[in-house]
């Protein structure tokens, strides 16, 4: 019907905003009153929303939802979904304001074994493992502790592990501009482990390696001695 055909529509309009939004506030080049703004129009309180879409997949999947020990669990569920996608609230511009410095110097800074832990967008189940972050750098350097929050910032979201690989190494690109990224994560993905096909062991690893770290061979391989990762 028309009704259905115009809800549609405002859902999919109601997207592309969110997403514009997402993508100027990830972007790299505003001012700070202009990213606050926007901030604030995006973070709407959403919680009771999402409790009660809870309260109706409780009810959906045969349970009783009045029944003592779930009568607070879409209250808790949609607080620690909101937690656990807290990402999309966060921007790598907050991070890394006045934390990056100007170095003379050029060096391989790697930082190894970075615990993560996101959610497959496909199954909203979680995916979890190490993250192994290096870049060569070019003037600019930032503390270790904010490559460890740029991993969390894009973790912390709905993925699918290729495009948090990417999304990382293209965020440390564009804020330090080094002569080269390379990200390798490693990880378990439940939806592989406790559904379906059920491989416990399985380990999907992804790599990124952009600049230096692809064209040449050297920092490749120091890289690769460095981490005892391809
Ligand atoms: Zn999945």
């Amino acid at each position: 019907s028309l009704q259905t055909k115009q809800k549609h529509i405002h859902k999919d309009a109601q997207y592309t905003n969110v997403q514009q939004g997402e993508d100027y506030l990830n972007s790299w080049n505003h001012s700070d009153v202009e990213v606050k703004n926007l901030k604030n129009s995006v973070e709407t309180n959403k919680l009771p929303c999402i409790e009660k879409f809870y309260l109706t997949i409780l009810s959906e999947l045969g349970e009783d939802a009045e029944r003592e020990g779930l009568l607070r669990t879409p209250l808790r569920a949609a607080k620690a979904m909101q937690f656990l996608t807290k990402g999309y609230k966060e921007t790598i511009r907050d991070v890394l304001n006045e934390a990056i410095f100007d170095e003379n110097h050029e060096e391989m800074v790697i930082v190894k074994d970075i615990d993560f832990f996101s959610l497959c967008e496909h199954h909203l189940v979680p995916f979890f493992g190490k993250a192994h972050v290096a870049y060569l750098s070019n003037r600019k350097v930032v503390g270790l502790s904010k490559i460890a929050r740029i991993v969390e910032i894009y973790s912390r979201r709905l993925q699918v592990q290729e495009h948090l690989t990417k999304q990382i190494a293209q965020a440390i690109s564009e804020a330090l501009e080094p002569a080269g990224v390379a990200v390798v994560m490693e990880a378990n993905h439940m939806c592989m482990v406790m559904r379906g096909v059920q491989k416990i062991n399985a380990c999907t690893v992804t790599s990124v390696m952009l600049g230096k770290f692809q064209d040449d061979p050297k920092t490749r391989s120091e890289f690769i001695a460095l981490t005892g990762k391809n």
